[in-house]
């Protein structure tokens, strides 16, 4: 099948005739088969995707089709799918099926998007490379003894080695623009509460995300679009109204304000490939009219600390539900209530979700309350302050997605604080509550995928979609 620049010259054929949604069922399908070993899918819905691709097919003839007809999407394993298998890639949900779709999963399948199957991910979303997953690693198409970064790994994957044309993932602190960055795609983090989180996975709840995988930002523009506002199941989603991201998307250029973060902050641990391509980036910007001047961030150095404190008390009270009785997973060894509750538990997470849910109830104790978890909450605020301050004076922030580009497999897994510092940019935006993009900007010397990030203010989407697919011309 030829290469199609956007969902959009999909629509076109398929239009046209010269081009079926079974053709294109058939084609992600090849590719899945093809590239089993990279272990992005835990399910396949193969006759499922099939016979609605051939319902679609008839509702395009008939001319009743929805806005994303033909569209072939995965879903990472935190998202509710109504009578499909949910685990958030954890023992402790072993066989558990989906008793309702997501919001977001009941908007792309009522505009005739075609579900494909379910992505593997860090265990409740909690890693930065897909290797904390029950059903093993995920490996990166571009080199396999490589992470695809985390924790929507393998929904990054899926898009990456076109498994799938679109699919969606969390981000709670950079789980969709990290692995977007390492993989060579696009991926969008909504500001906090763009979309309904109803039948999402909790991990922590103030920071998480449903965020969209895609090849360009028109695609990627498309689904927020669909999948974004009001919802009457979940209290906390936004009523700001959602614009028409696609009618922007690929609108005549403005001049923008855009700052960038000054050497001194970059410096410490950034591969000098993602410094230069970042530099190049600004050059280009500067040279096609923009302004672009260098900011000093406060507080970076309050970044990962609040992530990790917040995130990880929120998982504590959110994980606090799986106890063997409700859900999935019961250890059979308990020998009495209090035993089989902790057997369960301690047999059903693995060991870095045990981590996070010890660390959350320390920092939420009573003795450590004000000490910790009080004081983030106030630090969070600061952030946020400071953060809309300079977007007060500038449309984005530009900033490298990660640090460093793909690495090993196994390379950090001894050291959880080194991974965790992997995660200095992409935090940011979660703790503010701002949007983010990443896309890619270039390779680095061994061919690995670089990813540029660019962070809006509050419910600037369309602004930022415009500026990433300007962002992503330049190169
Ligand atoms: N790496 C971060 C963590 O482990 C981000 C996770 C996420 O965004 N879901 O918490």
């Amino acid at each position: 099948m030829r290469l199609f620049a956007t969902f959009r010259d999909i629509q076109h054929d398929l239009q046209k005739g010269t081009l079926s949604c079974i053709d294109l069922v058939q084609h992600h399908l090849t590719n899945i088969k093809d590239k089993a070993h990279l272990n992005a899918f835990l399910s396949v819905y193969e006759d499922e995707a099939l016979a609605r691709a051939a319902e679609v097919d008839h509702k395009i003839k008939q001319g009743n089709a929805g806005k994303l007809a033909g569209l072939v999407v995965a879903l990472k394993d935190v998202l509710s799918h109504a009578q499909h298998p949910l685990q958030a890639s954890s023992k402790i949900l072993d066989g558990f099926i989906a008793q309702y779709n997501a919001t977001a999963v009941q908007r792309l399948l009522d505009e005739d998007a075609i579900i494909i199957g379910r992505n593997n991910c860090d265990e409740f979303a909690m890693g930065s490379s897909n290797e904390n997953s029950a059903f093993g690693p995920v490996l990166n198409d571009i080199d396999n003894t490589r992470v695809p970064g985390g924790s929507s790994g393998g929904s990054a994957v899926a898009v990456q080695a076109d498994m799938c044309r679109i699919s969606l993932g969390s981000d709670t602190g950079g789980s969709v623009r990290q692995p977007a960055a390492f993989c060579g795609i696009v991926g969008l983090k909504p500001t906090y509460s763009r979309i309904s989180r109803y039948g999402l996975a909790a991990y922590a709840s103030s920071f998480d995300c449903i965020g969209i995988f895609g090849t360009c930002v028109e695609d990627v523009a498309l689904v927020l679009e669909v999948i974004a506002g009001p919802d009457e199941n979940d209290s906390t989603v936004s009523h700001t109204p959602v614009p028409a991201y696609t009618s922007t998307v690929s609108s005549p250029e403005k001049k923008y304000r855009i700052a960038y973060l000054s050497e001194s902050q970059l410096a410490g641990g950034l591969q000098p490939e993602i410094k230069n391509a970042l530099t190049d980036t600004i050059n280009k910007l500067r040279s096609t009219g923009h302004e672009v001047e260098a900011v000093e961030l406060p507080l970076i150095d309050f970044f990962l600390p609040t992530y990790y404190i917040l995130a990880t008390a929120e998982a504590s009270s959110n994980l606090s539900r799986y106890d063997g009785v409700r859900y999935g997973y019961r250890s059979t060894n308990g020998t009495d209530l209090h035993s089989m509750y902790k057997k369960t538990r301690s047999e059903g997470f693995s060991k870095e979700v045990q981590r996070r849910i010890l660390l959350g109830t320390f920092v939420l104790s009573s003795s450590y309350y004000d000490a910790y978890y009080s004081r983030a909450q106030k630090v969070r605020r600061i952030i946020r302050n400071k953060t809309k301050e300079i977007f007060a004076r500038y449309d984005f922030i530009l900033m490298p997605a990660s640090p460093t580009t793909a690495f090993k497999i196994g390379e950090h897994l001894a050291d959880p604080i080194e991974m965790y510092l992997a995660d200095l940019f992409s935090v940011h935006a979660n703790v503010a509550g701002v949007p983010g993009i990443s896309i890619p900007c270039g390779t680095d010397d061994q061919g690995l995928p670089i990813g540029l990030q660019l962070i809006a203010d509050d419910f600037e989407e369309e602004k930022l979609l415009t500026a990433a697919r300007m962002v992503m011309n330049l190169n």
